[in-house]
């Protein structure tokens, strides 16, 4: 019989991690599995044909896995944004906030050149915090953000809202 599982029938969720009263979306499983993998992958190019994209940029960690297959495809640089301390080269950070506190990411200084464009990736939205720091690094290296993708969105916490609100274009596979 054909396969008729969608993006989301691959991925799981775990019931209090990383605490209690969390339902966190894994989508190791959604990797794990090679028609998942590259439904994932080839749907997200499918929302960005015919965009002029220099340089995939991904999110540590899972966007990292999504974003190296979604350059590879396009056959352009992928270039990583991580949580401080991680960059072994110069790097520029910018600070957002988490549910308690805050947190810093970095990218290298020389990482993308004025005017080239990136889309960012990860894994899941959520408030957006996240992707609204990713965006404000390559925006102060001169890069122009063609849009932010993600695997699974939770509308519900406003990442979208924010985002959109800011100018971006937001696209996720699934709910
Ligand atoms: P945001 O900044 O609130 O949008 O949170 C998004 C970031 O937290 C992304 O880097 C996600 O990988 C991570 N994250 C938050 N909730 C989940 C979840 O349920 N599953 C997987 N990652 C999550």
């Amino acid at each position: 019989a054909r396969d008729t599982r969608s993006i989301r029938d691959y991925i799981r969720t775990i019931v209090d991690f990383p605490h209690e009263g969390i339902l966190f979306r894994d989508v190791t499983t959604l990797f794990a599995d090679a028609r998942g993998f590259r439904m994932a992958v080839d749907q997200l190019l499918a929302a960005y044909a015919g965009e002029r994209i220099d340089k995939v940029v991904g999110l540590e960690a899972r966007g990292f896995i999504l974003g190296g297959a979604v350059a590879h495809q396009l056959s352009v640089g992928f270039v990583p944004i991580r949580k401080k301390g991680k960059l072994p080269g110069a790097t520029i950070s910018q600070a957002y906030a988490l549910e308690y506190g805050e947190a810093v990411m970095e990218i290298h200084d020389d990482a993308l050149k004025p005017d080239e464009r990136v889309l960012i990736v990860d894994d899941l939205l959520a408030t957006g915090g996240t992707a609204e720091a990713g965006i404000a690094l390559c925006e102060r290296l001169g890069a122009a953000v063609v849009g932010c993708a993600f695997v699974i969105e939770l509308p519900e916490l406003g990442g979208r809202a924010l985002l959109e609100g800011l100018g971006h274009e937001v696209h996720a596979l699934t709910a």
